[in-house]
């Protein structure tokens, strides 16, 4: 440990183009592939973006602006699909690369739907219930033009959960006149959730873990294990870990992070920062920074929190034998190229976090049914369609030679390549 540990904890974020990014890794591997120079536009472009500018009332009285976001990145293979987020820093970049790694993931993992994303720029962090309830209510009824059971269906993302999928939900139902279950994902059971949904991308990466685990002859019992983000995905990942018989030795959120080598214990943690909104100052634990975090001797690094918080200024640092991107896109190119080279074994995003929008899939196909599974039958059924992605994309990654991110582009690519030439090009 450095003396960094005593310096604030501020996130080591490199200043990239997301979307940027994902065209050129689209081009480069549509070339590698050859791909018809057409079908590498239809996936280098957004299908449809949607910008609203719109009021909420405050709590004191004031009347405020909010700019929130719709893409939709492709519906080749079946109706977008895809999360909302609320941060402070989102824009219309960030949201179309999200987008397009959702019409990525879902191709890869064999799901019927496109990709989409939706964002509004705000801090939930200091708003009240009732402030975001109105955002949300008013933000639902400006993108009600996009989102539909049959055209794009939300979800959480980060600073969303359950509660506001629930007023969406119940703001275009009002519209309707009637109940629309599949209009969004991730709600609360009571309303049409599906059991397993909110744990669902932390299991993902858990049994992406362990089947990385496997073909690198790395057990789950024993193994160590940092995570960085302790949210929703983050501490799903480290509990259902912890549960494998994995020692987290270290986690962390937007402040900071706390390390014990002897393991910390993942459900005083969770409770711990309940308590206090953050996992610093946790008893058992040393303070440590973001940088430390990442560059922790370990076997597993879960990436968590944010996008290109694995840049070329931290990549070389980093000593974990596999990453599993439960984060999107939280490794940037230049980095992706150091990992590979320095021999870690990296499961990309579209694949290690799709469990969250596989048991959406799930919820949706529930919901239009009004036929509802048990827990076990959701898990189970999670784990196929895990292994079965995970052992294709791995095929593709021996047999061409590749990193497992080309290997994943590959396959998802080559199915919407197939996708747009059946269904060819209106009119
Ligand atoms: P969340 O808001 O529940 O959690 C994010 C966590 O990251 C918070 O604890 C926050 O404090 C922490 N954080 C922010 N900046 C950080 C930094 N620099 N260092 C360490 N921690 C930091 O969000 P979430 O739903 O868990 O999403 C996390 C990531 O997983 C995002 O990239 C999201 O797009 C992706 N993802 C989420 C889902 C889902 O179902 N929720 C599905 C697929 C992918």
């Amino acid at each position: 440990m450095t003396s960094e540990r005593q310096q604030a904890a501020v996130p080591v974020h490199e200043v990239t183009n997301p979307f940027e990014e994902i065209q050129k890794h689209i081009d480069s591997i549509c070339r590698r592939m050859n791909v018809d120079e057409g079908i590498n536009a239809r996936l280098r472009h957004c299908k449809r973006e949607l910008i609203v500018h719109f009021p909420v009332k405050m709590d004191d009285g004031t009347l405020k602006i909010f700019t929130g976001y719709r893409v939709e990145h492709n519906t080749s293979r079946g109706p977008a699909k895809g999360g909302i987020r609320y941060h402070p820093d989102v824009d219309l970049d960030e949201t179309r690369a999200l987008a397009a790694w959702m019409t990525l993931k879902c191709a890869v993992v064999g799901l019927p739907y496109g990709g989409a994303k939706g964002a509004v720029a705000c801090n939930p962090k200091v708003m009240s219930q009732n402030e975001l309830e109105r955002l949300t209510r008013r933000y639902a009824t400006e993108i009600s033009v996009f989102i539909s059971p049959e055209g794009d269906i939300p979800a959480p993302d980060v600073g969303t959960n359950p509660q506001i999928m629930a007023w969406i939900m119940d703001t275009y139902s009002m519209n309707k006149g009637y109940s629309v279950l599949g209009v969004v994902t991730g709600k609360p059971i009571e309303i049409g959730g599906s059991k397993g949904r909110f744990e669902a991308t932390g299991r993902g990466c858990m049994i992406s873990a362990r089947l990385a685990g496997k073909h690198l002859g790395i057990s789950l019992e024993g193994a160590t294990v940092a995570v960085q983000g302790f949210g929703n995905v983050g501490a799903t990942a480290a509990k259902l870990l912890a549960k494998e018989g994995s020692q987290i030795i270290a986690v962390s959120d937007s402040k900071g992070g706390i390390y014990n080598p002897k393991g910390l214990d993942v459900n005083s943690v969770l409770r711990y920062k309940k308590e206090t909104s953050s996992v610093v100052g946790f008893k058992d634990s040393e303070t440590i920074t973001h940088a430390e975090l990442l560059a922790l001797e370990c076997d597993i690094l879960v990436p968590a929190a944010l996008e290109g918080d694995i840049s070329a200024a931290n990549a070389a640092s980093i000593k974990a034998r596999m990453i599993v991107e439960g984060a999107n896109g939280p490794t940037t190119p230049d980095a992706d190229k150091t990992l590979c080279d320095n021999g870690r074994f990296v499961v990309p995003d579209i694949l290690a976090n799709a469990g969250g929008v596989i048991v959406s899939y799930f919820e949706w196909v529930q919901g239009l049914q009004s036929f509802f599974w048990s827990e076990a039958e959701v898990n189970s059924r999670l784990q196929d369609i895990m292994d079965n992605a995970f052992h294709e994309v791995l095929e593709v990654s021996q047999r061409e030679k590749v990193n497992m991110r080309d290997a994943a582009y590959m396959l998802a690519i080559d199915r919407l390549a197939r996708a747009i030439t059946i269904r060819g090009t209106f009119p």
